[in-house]
């Protein structure tokens, strides 16, 4: 006799990909399915897609040809395997995917997830395609998922309180991806975060495409802000730590500048996207903001909270960027002194106005200019790491670390920190001090005292 049916879901892209990865899990679980990590052995695999740059969407058609003969293989031993293409590549392709994957049983849009087992039944009879914005929200339909499914995903979570956007960034595919911006309501957000938080999650990142345009249904009936938002997460037992992203500088608030002077929890560290530090580029993206904003909303920012860092997102070679242009991107690099940073050439992405532009800029040149920012970017991050030599902080630990004996856990900073501790302190917050910085980890010894966040803990009777 056949055992559960399983499940195989591979995300790509963003941490909004990773959380709904997770929930259609949640909701496939709920109806008899068992997660599996080896595609080989599932009956149905869900590749969860990203359409940003047309590497990410390349890359799923060339996975799709792996399936293709692991669904042959698997036809041939007696067993049926279903093929779910979900995210943004399903909802910006639709239909084309099956005429170019004829592999792919379902295309399944971000909006349409808690149809999923109800999709799923009717793929096993013929094709189906959902690329709907039903009007029912989908969270309100989407399972939340087992103590146990919680704990194997570990002490940090990610939660989305906002999706899509309005903003309209001539290069960017998301307002057509993943619809209008609209934000789920403070009490279902509280609800989700202390089912987490009584399973065992301590670090919580609330995330959304643009998150602190956030602006939910509070309680009093009014629509609330991201940084009154994160006051009230900041409250839930068990929240040790707090974080948020994506954020857009134009909808940086004196609210949200003030929560990081007053809540300890919100961890000191911003993404603040740029995309290019000139104005006339800054323009022709639509980001309606300057060069001279940004720089004053980090300013403000480091006032507020002096040990925050920060990152960032660039883009290179968008149409028309000088080498003037470029420059003063480097300049901002230079000047903000970023802990780290994402960098990516200009790809022209199909309906977006910047796609149509003219004066295009020549391959050639976009790699030359990737690779000077990356190193402006490689410099800055070496100065912020080593600047943390014998610094002392907090890390919440998150897993084994590269030895026995070791714990591997994340500084405020999202610096992942080696540390000699034993399995036990999984999910515990230690003071440790660094004692060496390597190249993508710092390394650490504890330091005497604090265990405050277990008594924090014992004190709620968690
Ligand atoms: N909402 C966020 C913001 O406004 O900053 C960004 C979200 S987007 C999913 C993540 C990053 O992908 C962007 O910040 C941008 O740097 C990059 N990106 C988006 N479209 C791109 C394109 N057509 N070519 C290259 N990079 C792109
Ligand atoms: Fe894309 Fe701009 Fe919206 Fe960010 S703000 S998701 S870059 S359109």
């Amino acid at each position: 006799m056949s055992g559960p049916r399983k499940l195989h879901v591979k995300s790509y892209g963003c941490q909004m990909n990773a959380y709904d990865s997770q929930r259609m899990a949640d909701t496939l679980t709920a109806e008899g399915y068992v997660e599996t990590a080896v595609a080989e052995e599932a009956d149905l695999i869900i590749l969860n897609t990203c359409h940003i740059r047309e590497k990410a969407a390349e890359k799923i058609y060339s996975e799709l040809g792996r399936i293709r003969e692991l669904k042959a293989a698997a036809t041939d031993a007696g067993r049926d395997v279903l093929v779910a293409v979900a995210g943004c590549v399903a909802q910006a392709e639709g239909e084309e995917i099956i005429r170019r994957a004829p592999v792919v049983d379902l295309v399944v849009g971000p909006q349409s997830y808690h149809r999923l087992p109800a999709l799923v039944a009717r793929a096993g009879r013929r094709r189906v395609i959902d690329t709907e914005f039903p009007p029912e929200d989908k969270f309100e339909f989407l399972p939340p998922p087992s103590p146990a499914a919680v704990r194997a995903r570990g002490v940090a979570a990610f939660v989305t309180v906002q999706e899509g956007c309005d903003r309209f960034c001539t290069f960017c595919v998301v307002p057509y991806t993943r619809g209008a911006e609209s934000s789920r309501p403070v009490a279902k957000i509280v609800e989700e975060v202390s089912h987490l938080c009584r399973a065992g999650v301590r670090e919580v990142t609330l995330i959304g495409q643009n998150v602190n345009g956030y602006h939910g249904l509070g309680p009093d009936g009014r629509p609330w802000s991201l940084g009154a938002l994160l006051r009230r997460v900041a409250d839930i037992p068990g929240v040790a730590r707090l974080r948020y992203t994506t954020s857009h500088p134009g909808y940086v608030d004196e609210e949200l500048i003030a929560v990081h002077r007053d809540l300890p929890a919100l961890m000191p560290y911003l993404h603040l996207p740029l995309q290019s530090g000139s104005d006339r580029i800054l323009a022709a993206m639509n980001r309606r903001h300057s060069q001279a904003d940004y720089l004053r909303i980090v300013e403000r920012m480091r006032a507020a909270r002096a040990d925050l860092a920060l990152s960032s997102d660039f883009i290179v070679g968008f149409p028309g960027e000088t080498e003037d242009d470029f420059r003063r991107t480097l300049d901002v690099v230079e000047e903000v002194g970023f802990a780290g940073a994402f960098s990516f050439k200009f790809s022209p992405r199909p309906g977006t106005p910047a796609a149509d532009m003219a004066d295009q800029v020549p391959e050639p040149v976009k790699v030359e200019r990737l690779a000077r920012l990356q190193q402006a970017i490689r410099r800055s991050q070496v100065a912020f790491n080593t600047g943390c030599l014998g610094a002392r902080f907090d890390v919440l630990l998150e897993k084994p670390g590269r030895h026995t004996g070791q714990l591997v856990g994340r500084s405020p900073y999202l610096q992942p920190v080696q540390v000699a501790a034993p399995a036990t302190l999984i999910g515990e917050i230690m003071t440790v001090t660094v004692i060496e910085v390597g190249p993508n980890s710092l390394f650490a010894t504890p330091t005497p005292n604090v265990r405050r966040d277990a008594a924090r803990l014992a004190e709620a009777g968690a």
